[in-house]
């Protein structure tokens, strides 16, 4: 097989070139650094079936040779990250997608859109099906995003039933691992590296809104069973285990061993209240479900916020 990874140098990107590599694969990531870092692919460019392409995808994505997967992730993700980039974020996600579904039809390669849970927008339904069209604020400041990724799976939606493309989209619900950046505003990176610090801990509202996080390592075998299987989607892929953010600090602070307290501080517009998979159709038709617990998971992930990010550098609010 020979996959292109968009966004292939950001954090679940290079999960995932690491995981293709690994069952002897040829890669090929297209990354513009935009949000992603070079130091997370550093490892992998002396690979004989590994290659970087410095490149933005909304300018176009020209890969010379026949390539048999996209896998198209390149996007700002993090909250900091698209509200610093709405014009990009906006683009990427829909001439960025094009052209990407345009490398797919070009080989008759088979392709997959990592959309995102905020396509569900503050949800009513609750936890949220595939089949739940959301309640997103389509001109908020977080519409950049949500809008973003709408689009790009009414695209591919398109492309399946236009062009037959043989696509794959995936709703990923909030993932964590090593290599998210420290400062990129989520709450899983600010909460180790304020527990590492000795800082306070800052919990946004009161706290009680839930989040539900999947490992990277779930999620890349996801990605992978998802395109291979071929199913049009949409499909959720995330962690139905609903942890609220209070609950996530406390969890945080115990596997760091750190005495920091919580603080409360406002929560941001359009945050959303709750937020859980429902991963039937994912357990149903791609047989996969999420294996690392939450208490394993961080403490695969406290070594490289220790390595990451030195006390009391890189501190921001949840
Ligand atoms: P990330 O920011 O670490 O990675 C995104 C990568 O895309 C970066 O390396 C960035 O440089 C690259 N990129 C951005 N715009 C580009 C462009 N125009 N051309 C080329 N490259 C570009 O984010 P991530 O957390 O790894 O997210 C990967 C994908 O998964 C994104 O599409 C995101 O929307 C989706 N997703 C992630 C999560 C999560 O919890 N991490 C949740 C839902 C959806």
């Amino acid at each position: 097989m020979r996959a292109v990874v968009t966004g292939g140098a950001g954090f679940v990107g290079s999960h995932l070139c690491e995981r293709l590599l690994a069952r002897g694969d040829e890669v090929v990531c297209v990354d513009d650094l935009s949000t992603g870092r070079a130091e997370n692919i550093a490892h992998l460019l002396d690979h004989a079936r590994f290659r970087f392409v410095h490149q933005d995808v909304t300018e176009g994505l020209e890969i010379p040779g026949r390539v048999d997967a996209v896998y198209h992730l390149a996007s700002p993700a993090s909250p900091l990250d698209y509200l610093r980039l709405p014009v990009e974020t906006l683009l990427v996600g829909s001439y960025g997608t094009r052209n990407a579904l345009e490398l797919a039809r070009r080989d008759g390669a088979a392709f997959l859109l990592t959309s995102t849970s905020e396509v569900y927008g503050d949800p009513q339904v609750h936890p949220q099906p595939e089949s739940y069209w959301g309640n997103v604020n389509p001109i908020g400041p977080r519409s950049v995003y949500d809008e973003a990724k709408r689009f790009g799976e009414a695209l591919t939606a398109a492309y399946r039933r236009t062009y037959g493309v043989r696509t794959t989209i995936v709703r990923i619900f909030n993932t964590y691992g090593p290599r998210m950046r420290a400062d990129d505003g989520r709450a899983v990176p600010a909460f180790f590296t304020q527990a590492l610090a000795g800082l306070p801990l800052t919990v946004t509202g009161d706290g009680s809104q839930t989040r539900s996080l999947c490992y990277v390592d779930d999620l890349v075998e996801g990605l992978v069973t998802a395109l291979e299987t071929g199913v049009s989607g949409p499909v959720n892929l995330g962690n139905p285990e609903e942890v609220t953010v209070r609950e996530l600090a406390l969890a945080v602070r115990e596997v760091c061993a750190s005495a920091s307290p919580l603080t409360f501080v406002p929560r941001p517009e359009d945050d959303p209240s709750l937020r859980r998979p429902d991963v039937s159709a994912a357990r149903r038709e791609l047989g996969w479900a999420p294996r690392t617990p939450l208490a394993e998971g961080l403490a695969r992930t406290v070594g490289w916020f220790r390595d990451a990010s030195p006390v009391g550098e890189g501190v921001l609010p949840a």
